[in-house]
């Protein structure tokens, strides 16, 4: 029977780079999805931060092979009466890709650095006996068992099973359509109007994708709703009565009411799935399965290490929660005009969780979590101090620094060669998280020489026999800039 240290359920974004990164530590890694590739998926606008996690992949211009279209201009009506246009370097390198091919290049590159992908297949039992998964699956026509220590489910929206699924924000329904190319300006669009929003954009197929994004409840087909909001719409009014393959989708924010079991942990759509507002969904849930895979690697090679690993994997999670969920209803109370309007109204609200008797420990750390307020960085930072400031010797570079008072030393799991350590952090009500690592260097040990040096300039003198002096510079201005160190 074949043994795996890892199985992986689902070749999404999420577990393909999950696979991908286990097998690059020398973990013996299965990958088992139900569909055959290429297949069509949502989520094809690709955040910026897409690239810098496909170079950490070792997978460098795999959104462009993805025929992905860069450079593409927009257009946004929402938070000014009037539309307004979004230049390309506005957006960063953004794309648009196919993500049928996308998601077929990466399980391709899984397949040819040593993932055993078996597809399609699907998990039809499985049984613990002591540390140990015992699986059987059915692969093509055949059935097969094998063993596997941990089970990974990054099964998407499917992997949340309606009874363990807690949502987040207000109900909301995605009504997909295509126009053919030309209908619409070769950009994209976006368009909040007072029963939902429009999204749209070229497609790497040639035509052009259009999404509404609306309440469930109402008497009208999808259709008829789509082109009664494309009747009405300002910068999509030209697809009206010229959409096809008009196609609906579940798109609540939602997260799973116990997604670390023993043995079994969840990533991606499957652990939390984001309001597609703000087209990160698939950075999202690669990054996550890259923290989840940090917390596999320790329980692998340090077992008496769980709970620190799953204490990590939990701060992760929370902190995309609540990250997420801020930012999506500060966006959506700044549609222009829309206060009054039931679908904003909902959608403004800070997330909330109910409390309840039977709730999962993880479900009421989220709950108090998400009812705490929100700290001062993550509501509104200070712009940083340029540099010149900074090194000014009449108002800075000369003046003696001192750490806040409110500034706390905290123990908190960090990230040490791929494993969850217990390491030492700074924590500050300026501070989202306890930080123990600033641009990679250890930060308690930076402050420690606070006390001793005179000025602001000998402090950065000091910093910079460890780091290069600009950015010992930045570390400077970031902490002072938060309220951690302060000129006296
Ligand atoms: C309407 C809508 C629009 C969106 N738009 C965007 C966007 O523009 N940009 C963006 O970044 N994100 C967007 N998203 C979010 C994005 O699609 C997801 O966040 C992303 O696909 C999550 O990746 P994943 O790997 O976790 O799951 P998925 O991509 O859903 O992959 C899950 C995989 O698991 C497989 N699977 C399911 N069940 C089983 C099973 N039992 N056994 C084996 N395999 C199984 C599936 O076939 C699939 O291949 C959107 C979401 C919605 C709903």
């Amino acid at each position: 029977m074949p043994a795996y240290d890892v199985v992986v359920l689902g070749a999404g974004p999420a577990g393909t780079s999950a696979a991908l990164r286990l097998a690059a530590l020398g973990h013996r890694t299965a990958l088992v999805e139900r569909s055959d590739f290429p297949r069509p998926h949502v989520g094809e606008s690709l955040s910026p931060g897409i690239g810098n996690i496909l170079d950490y992949l070792g997978l460098p211009g795999l959104a462009t092979a993805a025929s992905g279209l860069s450079d593409l201009p927009g257009w946004l009506l929402w938070d000014d009466p009037e539309p307004r246009p979004i230049l390309p370097e506005q957006r960063g390198p953004a794309c648009m890709v196919d993500r049928a091919r996308f998601d077929a290049l990466l399980l391709d590159a899984a397949r040819t650095r040593g993932v055993a992908v078996l597809q399609p297949a699907r998990l039809l039992a499985s049984e613990r006996n002591g540390d140990t998964w015992r699986l059987t699956i059915r692969h093509g026509a055949a059935e097969m068992r094998l063993h596997t220590r941990l089970l990974l489910d990054a099964t998407g929206r499917a992997g949340q099973r309606p009874r363990r699924r807690l949502p987040l924000s207000a109900e909301t329904l995605s009504i997909c359509a295509r126009v053919e190319a030309g209908t619409l300006p070769h950009a994209t669009h976006i368009e909040a109007l007072p029963e939902g929003w429009l999204w749209g954009s070229p497609h790497p197929a040639g035509d052009y994708r259009i999404m509404a994004f609306v309440d469930p409840v109402n008497s009208l087909r999808p259709a008829a709703r789509l082109s009664a909001l494309l009747e009405r719409s300002r910068l999509f009014n030209a697809a009206q009565g010229r959409v096809t393959a008009v196609l609906v989708r579940p798109a609540t924010a939602h997260c799973d009411a116990e997604p670390w079991r023993e043995g079994r942990i969840k990533l991606g759509d499957a652990a939390f799935a984001l309001d597609p507002l703000s087209s990160s969904g698939v950075e999202k849930a690669m990054r996550f399965a890259l923290q989840t895979v940090i917390a596999v690697n320790t329980l692998l090679r340090e077992p008496t290490s769980t709970e620190l690993a799953r204490e990590f994997y939990e701060d992760r999670l929370t902190q995309a929660v609540i990250t997420h969920g801020r930012w999506t209803a500060g966006y959506y109370a700044r549609a222009f005009g829309m206060a009054e309007q039931p679908f904003w109204q909902a959608r403004a609200k800070p997330w909330q969780l109910p409390s309840d008797g039977d709730a999962s420990p993880w479900w009421e750390r989220l709950r108090l979590a998400l009812a705490e307020p929100a700290s001062a960085e993550s509501v509104d930072a200070p712009p940083l101090p340029p540099i010149s400031a900074l090194n000014d010797p009449v108002h800075a570079w000369n003046r003696p620094v001192a750490l806040c008072p409110e500034l706390r030393i905290v123990q908190v799991p960090c990230v040490i060669d791929d494993c969850v350590r217990r390491g030492a952090a700074v924590a500050h009500p300026a501070l989202a998280h306890p930080v123990a690592f600033l641009a990679g260097v250890e930060l308690v040990p930076l402050l420690d020489a606070v006390p001793v040096v005179g000025s602001l300039g000998q402090l950065v003198g000091q910093w910079a026999d460890t780091v290069p002096r600009q950015a010992a510079v930045r570390m400077a201005g970031w902490l002072l800039q938060r309220g951690v160190l302060r000129l006296v």
